[in-house]
């Protein structure tokens, strides 16, 4: 497979640290509020690699943190704990808030396919990791106290700044970011590790330390987690763009200054979902959710679709206009599987012909809207029934778009009336048998013929203008 590695910006060959295996990490969600569609763009997108890799027989393990402390309103350690304000505006706890929000981000992503990563941290169960991997930085020389916070020394790397040309000049973050710079820092692009002291000392949640009584920066957490459960090498980091800087520059730093060697190769970055007036943000109060969409008749697998029509390396832009196109295709795609018949067997060449056109959009840089193209090929395919369900089924394993569970509930629905009109009309012949027996005196025959509709649950009523019914758990006919 080749996949774009943002660190080196090209696409690359991907051959994991360990042949056959593949360690891979994802940035949890900051709980202090729900996911927005942007986010879930994200998550998508990595559980579309994550499956694919499994399809092309990896055995992947997937690690995610869930950013319960210590991420600021600014992502350059400045402002108040996101945490924090999400427990102020709901005035409830930050454990309660980090509860409900994470519950509420493991509904969406199940009812978007996305599969649930064999490991889930939450930052405020690894205190420990992060105290020790501080310690050891400490120790090595890459970390200095300063006004009761401990900071990472950038000045101590060969090399800091990945993922961005910027120069330690420009990076003028507290007029960037909009808040004022923090004076402890010994160069402007140092982070925090440990806070003690912040303007904003009503932080809910503390844990004694080496260096008193804190909470961790938000960097220092992914790094620790993925070290964690996924050891010294990883293979591929995944996130949506906004993180790459500082985020997970920061992440290389403390890593590699800890480690002491290369830690992780790939990095796989997701452009963001905008709306028509810019950026989507959480923060910015007013965001669209899954459960807005669902309320506007866009189902979960429709945004899944719309996600997987185009590339994860491009911006998309989020319209209703773009959503009613998905809904169209979903629709029209579940028409077409309804359509097909499990009949005939399976053309073994034409089944492995398309399915490598399948692989070869996906094992090119994960190119999802070709692998969408290919659902359609399969359709098209100069075969039988038999052959193109059984492509859908395979390209399914990927794409989770639960298409044919919904030919199949368009096949109930369509069938269901047939059905239904059947019925009615043996109900309509036996009442004019009833009347013709009894208008020929033969009560008997009349009397078995309302018995026998009783037994299917239909209940005759006379009326002086004929014979009506009444079926079972409903009203009069
Ligand atoms: P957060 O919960 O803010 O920590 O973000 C969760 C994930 O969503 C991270 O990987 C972010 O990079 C990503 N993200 C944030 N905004 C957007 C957006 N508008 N489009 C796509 N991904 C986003
Ligand atoms: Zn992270």
């Amino acid at each position: 497979m080749q996949l774009y590695n943002s660190l080196t910006r090209t696409k690359e060959p991907f051959v994991p640290h360990e042949p056959g295996k593949v360690s891979m990490y994802t940035c949890g969600p900051t709980v202090y509020h729900y996911a927005h569609i942007g986010n879930l763009r994200t998550y998508i997108m990595e559980d579309v690699l994550d499956r694919y890799l499994r399809y092309a027989g990896y055995d992947v393990k997937r690690v995610m943190n869930i950013t319960d402390v210590g991420h600021l309103t600014s992502d350059a350690d400045s402002g108040e704990d996101k945490m924090l304000k999400g427990a102020r505006r709901e005035h409830k706890t930050v454990m309660e808030i980090a509860k409900f929000y994470t519950d509420c981000f493991f509904d969406d992503c199940k009812k978007l396919n996305i599969r649930r990563p064999e490991v889930v941290e939450p930052a405020t169960g690894c205190i420990g990791d992060f105290i020790r991997v501080i310690s050891g930085l400490l120790e090595k020389g890459y970390a200095y106290e300063a006004g009761g916070n401990i900071y990472f020394d950038t000045s101590k790397l060969r090399q800091y700044y990945v993922f961005h040309n910027f120069e330690e000049e420009d990076l003028a973050v507290g007029v960037r970011e909009g808040v004022e710079e923090d004076g402890n820092k010994r160069n402007k692009a140092d982070f925090v590790l440990w806070f003690t002291k912040s303007k904003f000392d009503d932080q809910e949640l503390k844990w004694d330390s080496p260096w008193g009584l804190g909470y961790p920066g938000w960097h220092i957490e992914c790094s620790c987690i993925s070290m964690k459960h996924l050891g010294e090498y990883l293979d591929i980091h995944c996130g949506g763009i906004d993180n790459a800087f500082p985020h997970h520059t920061n992440e290389i730093a403390q890593s590699e200054a800890y480690l002491g060697h290369p830690w992780c190769k790939y990095w796989f970055h997701v452009l963001h979902l905008n709306t028509t007036s810019g950026k989507m943000s959480k923060s910015k109060g007013e965001f669209l959710t899954l459960s807005l969409l669902a309320s506007k008749g866009y189902e979960p697998m429709v945004y899944r679709l719309f996600c997987l029509q185009s590339h994860y390396r491009k911006a998309l832009v989020f319209s209703y206009e773009n959503m009613e196109n998905a809904k169209t295709a979903y629709r029209k795609l579940a028409a077409r599987i309804a359509a097909l018949r499990p009949e005939g067997e399976i053309d073994r060449a034409v089944f492995e012909e398309q399915r490598a056109g399948f692989a070869r959009a996906l094992d090119n840089d994960l190119n999802t809207s070709l692998a969408v193209t290919a659902l359609y090929d399969a359709l098209k395919a100069p075969t039988n029934d038999a052959t193109k369900l059984a492509l859908i089924r395979d390209y399914e394993q990927v794409l989770c778009l639960n298409l044919t569970e919904a030919a199949q509930k368009l096949r109930e629905e369509t069938e269901a009336p047939a059905a239904d009109a059947a019925f009615t009309q043996k109900i309509e012949e036996m009442i004019a048998a009833r009347a013709d027996a009894k208008k020929a005196r033969n009560y008997a025959e009349a009397d078995r013929i309302r018995a026998e509709l009783s037994a299917m649950g239909v209940t005759l009523i006379d009326t002086r203008e004929g014979t009506t019914y009444r079926m079972e758990g409903q009203g009069n006919v």
